[in-house]
């Protein structure tokens, strides 16, 4: 599950779909970074006491559904510890 609704720019204001390919606002250029938007509510109510309790990852991915990452191909292979275990 991913709680990722889409972007906002810090300097206009203006949001951005969720499949926006750029990590900055196309209208502000380079300066306008976007920060993303998460549907809180919706995480709320899947991200409980229980899920922590029943989900037996211990590594950082436990807390993959709260982040941007969707792959799970990349979560498989970055799957030891705590630490972010980058592919080599
Ligand atoms: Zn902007």
């Amino acid at each position: 599950m991913n709680y990722v609704m889409g972007y906002r720019c810090t300097l206009c204001g203006k949001e951005y779909e969720a499949n926006l390919m750029d990590y900055t606002c196309p209208a502000c250029g380079p300066k306008g970074i976007l920060d993303v938007v998460y549907d809180y509510s919706q995480m709320k109510r899947q991200i409980t006491r229980e899920y922590f309790r029943d989900n037996k990852n211990f590594s950082m991915w436990r807390y993959g559904p709260m982040t941007t990452v969707m792959q799970n191909s990349l979560l498989e292979r970055t799957a030891g510890g705590l630490d972010p275990g980058l592919p080599g």
